[in-house]
C-alpha cells in the first residue's frame, strides 16, 4: 500500500510540526485535536514556519501555499478513517493514548498503519490495546520537528516486518534519518536524555547552582546546544514528568524517580515554554532568555 492521507491527533508542540512535514512533502493531511483553539494556534505556527523558511530561501511562496493547501483540521477523530497512515501526537498520558488507539483500530480500515509519536509509553502496550497489533509503531519525531532529522522508530514486540520497512521509508520521503530500536521504556533518546534532565533540576534542587551556571556548564563544557533546564522547557516539565514516571514504573529502579522539584513545577502549572515560564521566563518579544524569577536566588 502506498502512503497518501495521513491523519495527525493532537496539535500541540509536536503535532503541528509533524502535519507540517508531511504536507511540505505532498502527503493529505488532516489534523485532528479535541480543542478547536490547539488547532488554530497550529495552522497560526505552521503558517510562521513557513513563512520563516520563504524568506531564508529554504522554500518558495508556491510551495508554502502548496504545503496549506494539502492541510486540513478537525475535531472529530472520525475524520480519520480513510487514512493510510495516522500519527498519534496526543498528550502523554498511557489512558488517553489506549482510548484513541482502540477508537482508531474500530474507525479505519484494515490495512490503516497506526503510529504513536509517544515519547517513552510501550508500543506493545498501545498494539494490545488494538486488533491489529503488527500494524502499530512508534514513530518518535524530534522537536522541532521541521529542523530535526531523527526519527526514532520503534518495534513493538507484534509490529511487523512490513510495516517496519514502510514506516522506515516513508520517514526518508520527509528527509528524515530514521533509526530502529526496540520497545524497552524511553526507546533509546529518551533513556538515556531524560535522566540528564531530571539531575539537572536535581542539582537546583539540592542548591549546586542556579539555573544559568547548569545550562552553562552543559552547554560550554560538553558542547550542547542548549543547557539541560532551557530543553526541558522547550520540552514541556508534563512531558518530562510522564517520561521519567514510565521509566521509574517500567525499570522498578529508584535512580529514575523524578526529583520532587519537576514534580512541584507540574503541578504549579509551570510547563515552560508553553505556558509562559519554567526555569526560564518566555515573554512575547523577549530577545534575551530571562531565568524566572522564583530561581533568581541561586544566582
Ligand atoms: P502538547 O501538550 O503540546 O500537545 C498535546 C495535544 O494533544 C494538545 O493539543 C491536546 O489538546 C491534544 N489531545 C489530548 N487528548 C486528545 C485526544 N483524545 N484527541 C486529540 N487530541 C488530544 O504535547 P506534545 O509535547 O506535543 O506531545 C505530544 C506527544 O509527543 C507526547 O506523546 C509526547 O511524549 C511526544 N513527544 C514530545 C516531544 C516534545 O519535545 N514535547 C518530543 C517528542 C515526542
Amino acid at each position: 500500500m502506498e502512503i497518501k492521507k495521513v491523519s495527525v491527533i493532537g496539535a500541540g508542540t509536536m503535532g503541528n510540526g509533524i502535519a507540517h512535514v508531511f504536507a511540505q512533502n505532498n502527503y493529505q493531511v488532516k489534523l485532528v485535536d479535541v480543542l478547536q483553539p490547539a488547532l488554530d494556534k497550529a495552522i497560526a505556527t505552521i503558517t510562521k514556519n513557513l513563512d520563516r523558511m520563504v524568506a531564508k530561501g529554504s522554500i518558495s511562496e508556491e510551495a508554502k501555499i502548496a504545503t496549506l493547501k494539502n492541510l486540513s483540521t478537525n475535531t472529530a477523530l472520525e475524520i480519520c478513517k480513510d487514512s493510510d497512515l495516522v500519527v498519534e501526537a496526543a498528550t502523554e498520558n498511557v489512558d488517553i493514548k489506549l482510548k484513541i488507539f482502540k477508537q482508531l483500530d474500530e474507525l479505519c480500515k484494515p490495512e490503516t498503519i497506526l503510529a504513536s509519536n509517544t515519547s517513552s509509553i510501550s508500543i506493545t502496550k498501545i498494539g494490545a490495546a488494538t486488533r491489529r497489533a503488527d500494524k502499530v509503531i512508534g514513530m518518535h519525531f524530534m522537536n522541532p520537528v521541521p529542523v530535526m532529522k531523527l526519527v526514532e522508530i520503534i518495534k513493538g514486540y507484534s509490529t511487523s516486518e512490513e510495516v517496519m520497512k514502510e514506516i522506515m521509508s516513508c520517514s526518508q520521503k520527509l528527509g528524515k534519518i530514521p533509526v530502529e530500536v526496540n520497545d524497552y521504556p524511553g526507546f533509546v533518546a529518551n533513556r538515556i536524555l531524560m535522566p540528564m534532565i531530571n539531575e539537572a533540576i536535581y542539582s537546583l534542587y539540592e542548591g549546586v547552582a542556579g539555573v544559568n551556571e547548569i545550562d552553562t556548564v552543559m552547554k560550554l563544557g560538553m558542547a550542547h546546544p542548549m543547557g539541560p533546564l532551557q530543553l526541558a522547557d522547550f520540552i514541556g516539565l508534563d512531558v518530562c514528568l510522564a517520561i521519567m514516571k514510565v521509566l521509574h514504573d517500567g525499570f522498578g529502579n529508584p535512580k529514575y524517580a523524578p526529583c520532587p522539584l519537576l514534580v512541584n513545577m507540574v503541578t504549579a502549572g509551570r510547563l515552560g515554554a508553553k505556558t509562559g515560564e519554567g526555569f526560564y521566563k518566555y515573554e512575547a518579544g523577549c530577545k534575551e532568555l530571562k531565568v524566572s524569577s522564583q530561581f533568581l536566588w541561586h544566582t
